[in-house]
């Protein structure tokens, strides 16, 4: 099977996390987002692990709240112990409502507004990722009015393709995401940001991209890196006591996709670190990665009811699921592969559909051309896999569609994490 979490019982039927997939859809209705709360935590303390084996107390792994961000997540992360990165107040507002330390959480953003700044702030939050110029100039004027002193990351463009989806892409110099270190752009950022009474720049951050398989990116990123640290130590006396190298990790959407082994790659990472470090003459800096989707990818799972099937002979095959984009817009977005697999018995003749969703676009498309039951049929269950990341968290409520709910897999228990969008849900806000 795809990830560990997936099996099919004596009679052929799916499991996820060791539970009846066909039961739990009886039980909450579809579609339905599931998530496997110990797939999450095995995640969390696989970062953890590693980072402590690799460079002991002195570095933090911060899980990426984009990739799915919900009280329950947020809880889980807190009891693990990992940092939260968050990119708008709603994030911000949902770690600490959920209990999070306001110290552990990093405010990213490249369009962060007055009110962002002022919540963030207030809110006490440990760290902001300073995208630019004018944000300095904005949190150096609002910390002044709150009477803060606050930390700061810099983010920092070292000019690296990651070879990933351009969408995703955020490394080359000229993306639309921080300061790139070419031109001298990146010293100019450094200067003006120590000069600001009120902000205290712990050190640099860089993300270079996301769904990254390649083996040298992260060693590329720190070359770069380091050797910016080095220019910035030797022209302006600054030592960055922080290092964030960004998230990114790749994880398998299809069996053909190959498995990263995220603790090698950290292990042989801090190695590369260390010797560039030492290379450079400068002391080992406290390490910050913030993976998201390796966390909780894997952790998901989404669960169709077919509507229609459709055979248009001679030409293609359409099964309609009761979801779709507004759901999962991945594909639609960027041509993201996923597997899906029929809910009961896999035996039988295979047929090519394309699964498609219910709005009323014609890119509304789940999936191309996946196999399934040749007899597959209205009542159906399909289950597409490794959701637990952009799903979520990317979902709207195009053509006025409920988000479905959230329903956490835990140590054999199921309970509802996000609930189900009503139909007076949808119409709350209306005046
Ligand atoms: C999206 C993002 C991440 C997380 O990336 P994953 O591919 O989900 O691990 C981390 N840092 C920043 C700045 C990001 O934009």
């Amino acid at each position: 099977m795809l990830t560990g979490n997936i099996q099919r019982d004596e009679f052929g039927e799916l499991c996820f996390a060791g539970q009846n997939v066909r039961s739990l859809a009886e039980e909450y209705g579809t579609p339905l987002y599931l998530m496997d709360a110990d797939r999450i935590r095995f995640n969390c303390r696989l970062y953890r692990k590693a980072f402590q084996e690799s460079f002991g107390e002195n570095a933090l792994p911060l899980y990426a709240s984009k990739a799915a961000s919900f009280r329950q997540i947020c809880r889980i992360m807190a009891e693990e112990g990992l940092g939260i990165d968050t990119v708008s107040r709603g994030e911000i507002y949902t770690a600490l409502s959920a209990g999070f330390p306001a110290e552990k959480i990093y405010f990213h953003g490249d369009g962060k507004t007055d009110e962002d700044i002022r919540y963030a702030v207030s809110a006490r939050i440990g760290f902001f990722i300073v995208d630019n110029e004018t944000e300095l100039e904005c949190l150096q004027a609002e910390a002044a009015a709150q009477g803060v002193r606050q930390k700061v990351l810099l983010r920092i463009t070292p000019g690296i393709d990651p070879h990933t989806y351009e969408a995703v892409n955020t490394g080359k110099v000229d993306v639309k995401f921080g300061v790139p270190i070419a031109e001298g752009l990146g010293l100019r950022f450094v200067k003006k940001a120590l000069a600001m009474d009120v902000i205290e720049v712990a050190g640099l951050h860089c993300h270079v991209g996301s769904m990254v398989f390649d083996e040298m990116v992260f060693e590329d990123t720190v070359d770069h890196m380091v050797s910016f640290m080095k220019e910035l130590h030797n022209t302006l006396g600054f030592v960055t006591q922080e290092l964030n190298l960004g998230g990114g990790y790749g994880v398998r959407y299809l069996e053909s996709d190959k498995t990263i082994d995220i603790p090698a790659r950290i292990k042989a990472l801090a190695e590369h670190i260390r010797q560039r470090i030492s290379e450079a003459g400068l002391s080992m800096p406290y390490i910050l990665m913030e993976p998201g989707r390796s966390i909780v990818a894997d952790a998901g799972m989404t669960v169709y009811t077919v509507s229609t099937v459709k055979h248009l002979t001679g030409l293609k095959n359409y099964v309609i699921i009761d979801g779709g984009m507004a759901d999962n817009p991945r594909y639609c977005l960027y041509q993201a592969p996923y597997t899906a697999l029929p809910v009961s018995c896999e035996e039988g003749s295979k047929e090519v559909f394309d699964l498609v969703g219910r709005c009323c676009e014609s890119g509304d498309i789940i999936q191309p051309e996946v196999k399934l039951p040749a007899n597959i049929k209205r009542g159906d269950l399909v289950a597409v896999c490794t959701t637990g990341a952009y799903n979520y968290s990317m979902a709207s409520n195009y053509n006025r569609l409920g988000r479905p709910p959230v329903v956490m897999l835990q140590g054999g228990e199921h309970f509802v994490a996000v609930r189900r969008e009503t139909l007076e849900d949808l119409c709350a806000l209306d005046v």
